[in-house]
């Protein structure tokens, strides 16, 4: 489930994201969920983690991957 889950999102990142255009850093997986200020209020209408251990240990996993598509659908507009 977790490995499963892990994949997806790597797979997005790859194919995706580059570098942050409002940070400046590189756009990993852990940026994307719970450092990024940009995308703060799109992540907070599907969960709230203080890390990505707390993400992966307390977020259903469907709430991390609707986040992620709004996060690409926010990106191109
Ligand atoms: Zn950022």
């Amino acid at each position: 489930m977790d490995g499963a889950i892990a994949l997806d999102i790597d797979m997005i990142e790859v194919s995706s994201y580059s570098e942050c255009r409002t940070c400046q850093c590189p756009l990993t997986v852990k940026h994307i969920l719970v450092e990024c200020v940009d995308l703060k209020d799109v992540q907070n209408k599907h969960f709230v983690a203080s890390s990505i251990k707390d993400l992966f240990d307390n977020i259903e996993a469907h709430k991390i991957i609707d986040f992620i598509k709004e996060t690409r659908f926010y990106k191109q507009l």
